[in-house]
């Protein structure tokens, strides 16, 4: 019999990922599909559709289907041995919603093995274009869902947030009040996590609470849902959900956005962040905090500085000192999630506004920027660097050593990595083995004892430090000003 084998897969923004593992955690097998590139039917850019209001952003959901179907065959054409697979996982970008049209739940458990599945599957969703977590269309729902519960910092205290416009509860509400046959016609709502189990289970998989912690629905310590936020966003919610479960099945979000991941042990939600159930510990919590404008935003400014080149853009990083010589910028493409601001900003050392930097400066001022409004909000939730502190750094960008250097230097924190940056994929693979043994008590620590370590890959420069204290100060004093403002013109470049 062939050695048993472990798949992980991670539908994310971009691209479809898998990763399969053997016993000894070894990766034998890494494949991807890029939406924009292998799918180029669905017209996306960045695996979306940004729609013309600039708010409103979708992906359509068949693509997710048909991505699946190409995997699988590439797959299969290279001869990997599906009969060695003991256990499979799964990680999908957090917030994003699909919509099962009535009837769907026997589409799926008799899909035949003959059809590829987009066929199978082609008429099963009420809403061909999914909402996902980059979408900030749904202020007025956000604005009713926290006046409904109470206010703000309310909401935040049931759900571990205050209200988001990507989270899932306000899209759904937008979806009723814009479309209520719509919202009728369908008989189950999955997140994209639960939707892709779906697809492997031939049946409607339920939503773990760490995912369904982004929902602005979930009863973060009762691990229920919240009735008044359920009526608060449409009529009969909670049969279109289903229950929650306990997240031994699931899912470690990463993607193209920045996100910052913080153990901790007792809630205190606030009005900035999120506290999500643990998906690795039951009894603990994570903060996080989402930055939209990360990976796009540097491939942007690549583009426009260094002619598309990562190795440009290095060169630019190393041939400019720590600091910038105090010129700091915000650089937020699209409505950024924290701080809520927009537009590009750049300010000198007197922190007077100017229009423009040199290209070498402006790279700098993105990634530096990036990472100090990083630290910032860590802080302002409470997270303190200490001597002891390590940084664990994941993602395509984590290639980048030169970008992990100011990472480094912005935190005074050494920076670790591991060898894959698709480690949403290979942390569900390792889900996948505890799947089958944590009904009896195994922790997933005991499971992954045998991974690589995580390696170092940069540490702190001498005298970053001071250089950077200041620098930071003034970076949140600045944030202040970019704020978003509805009344000014701050959405111009
Ligand atoms: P997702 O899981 O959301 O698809 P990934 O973790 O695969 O995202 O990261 C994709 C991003 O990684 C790309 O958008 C690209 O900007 C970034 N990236 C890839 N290589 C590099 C590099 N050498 N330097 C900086 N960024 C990189």
């Amino acid at each position: 019999m062939a050695a048993s084998g472990y798949l992980g897969w991670d539908f994310s923004t971009q691209q479809l990922k898998v990763i399969a593992i053997d016993e000894q955690l070894r990766v034998i097998y890494e494949d991807s599909i890029q939406f924009d590139k292998d799918l180029p039917e669905f017209r996306t850019q960045g695996g979306a559709h940004v729609h013309s209001d600039r708010l409103t952003v979708t992906s359509p959901v068949l693509m997710w289907v048909k991505a699946l179907d190409m995997i699988l065959e590439k797959m299969k054409s290279s001869g990997f041995n599906f009969s060695q697979v003991r256990a499979l996982s799964g990680a999908g970008q957090q917030h994003g919603s699909v919509y099962w049209k009535k009837g769907s739940a026997e589409i799926l458990k008799n899909a035949s093995s003959e059809l590829p599945l987009h066929h199978t599957l082609k008429d099963c969703f009420s809403v061909g274009n999914s909402p996902i977590w980059m979408d900030s269309s749904t202020a007025s729902q956000c604005s009713s869902l926290e006046k409904a519960v109470g206010g703000a910092q309310h909401l935040a205290n049931i759900t571990g947030s205050r209200a988001y416009e990507r989270f899932t509860g306000n899209q759904i509400a937008k979806i009723y009040s814009q479309n209520p046959e719509v919202y009728m016609q369908t008989e189950r709502i999955s997140l994209v996590s639960s939707f892709a189990a779906s697809l492997f289970l031939g049946a409607y998989a339920p939503i773990d609470y760490s995912d369904g912690s982004g929902m602005n629905l979930l009863k973060i310590c009762e691990k229920v849902w919240s009735a008044s936020c359920l009526d608060a966003c449409a009529p009969a919610l909670a049969e279109k959900l289903g229950c929650p479960v306990p997240s031994h099945s699931v899912l470690i979000s990463l993607g193209t956005s920045d996100t910052l991941f913080l153990w901790i042990q007792e809630p205190t939600p606030a009005l900035e962040g999120h506290i999500l159930c643990n998906p690795v510990d039951s009894q603990a919590y994570m903060a996080l905090l989402c930055f939209k404008n990360g990976s796009l935003m540097r491939e942007r400014i690549r583009d426009d500085c260094a002619s598309g080149s990562w190795d440009e853009f290095s060169k630019a990083l190393t041939s400019t000192v720590a600091g910038n010589n105090g010129n700091l910028g915000f650089y937020f493409d699209v409505m950024e999630i924290t701080p809520e601001a927009v537009g590009i900003h750049r300010f000198n050392r007197d922190n007077q506004k100017v229009s423009d930097f040199p290209k070498e400066v402006e790279i700098r001022a993105l990634i530096e920027g990036q990472f100090m409004a990083k630290r910032i909000h860590a802080e302002k939730l409470g997270y303190k660097v200490m001597p002891r502190t390590r940084i664990l750094a994941t993602g395509g960008a984590s290639h980048n050593k030169k970008i992990l250097q100011v990472l480094s230097d912005v935190f005074n924190a050494p920076v670790y990595t591991i060898d894959t940056a698709n480690s949403a994929c290979l942390g569900s693979a390792y889900r996948a083995i505890h799947g089958l043994v944590a009904e009896t008590g195994v922790s997933l620590a005991d499971v992954v004892k045998l991974a690589p370590e995580p390696r170092l890959a940069v540490t702190p420069t001498t005298g970053v430090e001071e250089l950077y204290r200041p620098l930071l100060k003034r970076y949140a004093e600045l944030e202040q000003k970019v704020i978003y403002n509805p009344t000014s013109s701050c959405l111009a470049k």
